[in-house]
């Protein structure tokens, strides 16, 4: 069974449902940037009590750390953040692409980019098809990888 981490106060899932669009979910052939033929959009999944564990086990950056503020909520910003060990992965909505270009957002991502450059970590960007991988100075570097969760 999967563990249901502690969610930040005062934030849910309730309405949204930007991450059933964004990354992959192969567990139901759902590829990045489409949204999932389950998905009753803004609210919810049609087989929730059977999703895949990939999908269960699944909160963006924004439900779990009060950290980050409310432009970024996912169904505002059409961003998705997911915190993982030594990297930042942001998802952008192919029909916003560039969003994360612009404040407040920009200085947040320099931000995460130089702290990852003392910890050898990285940030990346899926901006639409694009993986970016971002410098602390803001600048993007192309690469190729797939779009996973
Ligand atoms: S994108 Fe985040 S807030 Fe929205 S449904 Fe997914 S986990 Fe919840
Ligand atoms: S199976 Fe359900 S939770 Fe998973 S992506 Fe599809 S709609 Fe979302």
């Amino acid at each position: 069974m999967t563990a249901i981490p502690s969610l930040a106060r005062g934030r849910s899932c309730e309405g949204c449902t930007v991450c059933c669009k964004l990354p992959e979910a192969a567990s139901v052939k759902k590829p990045a940037q489409t949204w999932c033929t389950h998905c009753t959009i803004g609210d919810g999944c049609r087989i929730y009590d059977q999703r895949p564990d990939e999908c269960r086990s699944f909160y963006c950056g924004w439900v779990l750390d009060a950290g980050l503020d409310d432009a970024w909520r996912p169904e505002r910003s059409r961003m998705l953040v997911k915190f993982e060990p030594g990297r930042i992965i942001i998802h952008v909505d192919k029909d916003r692409k560039g969003a994360w270009r612009r404040e407040p957002f920009l200085t947040q991502i320099r931000s995460w980019a130089q702290a990852a450059l003392l910890h050898r970590g990285e940030v990346i960007i899926w901006d639409g098809p694009d993986r970016l991988r971002i410098a602390p100075n803001g600048e993007a570097v192309k690469a190729a990888e797939p779009q996973r969760r």
